[in-house]
């Protein structure tokens, strides 16, 4: 005998959760665009500028990324960097990844954008700083998705480098630029450091987001706040004083500040930061009431899409739809893109329903 579905079976079946889930309205604050390019053009900017793919096809390629995605390793998660920042050194390329990431993300149902690079990672490839990040924002331009560009420091870059680009984002403030972030290795190069340069940044009225609490310990996030940054890369381990002595304090100060977290479960798992979805501390923050949302960092080095972040979450971190819906609101609310495109952003988030 044949089963008739119940209208309310449905959306815990698989096939719904992925249509549903692309069809939600997303807020994407937290892309790498030298992590998250599509597998077939990282081939053919490989191919054209002579250089060595590891694989010969798309499909072996992509299944490279995913055997390091899975390497439960950081070393080898990152080693697909080292290829994409090479296969991305010319001005053409550059333009093509920043406008096929905004198309990628306006396709998957995404209604804002911001994408970050460390545009100075070009210069030993012979593409400056400036042509870097022009190349990016003509990119991301032609696309009719609402967009912005953070520039990212690298942590273990030395002082006049992380200032060079921290100049570098003040030089596009306003034409595309919206904000700044240090990224790379957090354990070890602390932010504290740059306090001047990040104060010049806030003073100049160009937001900070900043990587913390993934590799490091959940103090770095309240660092980062006081700071000034208004939100944090991945911020995960704060959830470690959910329920310490000292935790509700800390966990005050993260609400106080209007902290939010930019949250990319995925690839936490990938780097060891979190053993699977269905335990990420993603959830034990949302329960103690810590503004976040939910990212991809990398899709290409991850292997999937802000779509497939969401249903992820749905399906085995028991998250509702609505759940998914509050995120989104906050994320629109937190984005660095002007004020009209945010609200544009939030209405259409406002008026969704996963049962439409
Ligand atoms: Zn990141």
């Amino acid at each position: 005998m044949k089963d008739t579905p119940h209208p309310t079976s449905r959306p815990t079946d698989p096939v719904d959760i992925d249509m549903i889930a692309r069809r939600l309205p997303k807020v994407l604050l937290h892309e790498h665009l030298d992590g998250g390019l599509r597998v077939s053009t990282l081939l053919d900017l490989l191919q054209q500028r002579g250089l060595q793919a590891p694989a010969a096809d798309e499909d072996s390629l992509a299944a490279w990324f995913d055997a390091r995605a899975h390497a439960g390793s950081l070393v080898e998660y990152l080693r697909g960097f080292a290829l994409t920042i090479a296969a991305m050194a010319t001005p053409a390329a550059l333009q093509r990844v920043a406008f096929e990431a905004a198309e990628d993300a306006r396709l998957d149902g995404c209604v804002l954008a911001e994408f970050r690079i460390a545009p100075l990672l070009f210069e030993p490839h012979g593409v400056s700083g400036e042509a870097a990040v022009e190349a990016m924002l003509a990119g991301l331009a032609r696309s009719p998705l609402p967009t912005g560009l953070i520039v990212c420091g690298m942590r273990q870059h030395d002082a006049a480098e992380i200032t060079r680009s921290a100049e570098l984002a003040l030089r596009y403030q306003g034409r595309g630029v919206v904000g700044f972030d240090l990224a790379g290795p957090e354990h070890g190069f602390p932010a504290t450091p740059h306090a001047a340069l990040l104060a010049r940044l806030t003073e100049r009225g160009l937001p900070l987001t900043l990587h913390a609490g993934e590799a490091d310990g959940a103090e770095r996030v309240l660092e980062a706040g006081r700071l000034g940054a208004r939100r944090i890369g991945h911020g995960v381990r704060l959830a470690e004083v959910i329920g310490t002595p000292k935790g509700a304090a800390m966990l005050d100060e993260v609400r106080s500040m209007g902290l939010h977290l930019e949250v990319c479960p995925t690839s936490n798992v990938h780097t060891g930061a979190a053993t699977s979805i269905a335990t990420h501390p993603i959830r034990a923050l949302w329960d103690a009431g810590v503004s976040l949302s939910f990212h991809t960092d990398n899709r290409l080095i991850s292997c999937l899409s802000h779509s497939d972040e969401a249903a992820a979450l749905v399906r085995e971190a028991g998250f509702s739809w609505e759940d998914l819906k509050r995120m989104g609101q906050a994320a629109a609310d937190a984005s660095f893109l002007p004020g009209a495109d945010r609200a544009a952003a939030r209405a259409t988030i406002d008026a969704w329903s996963a049962a439409a």
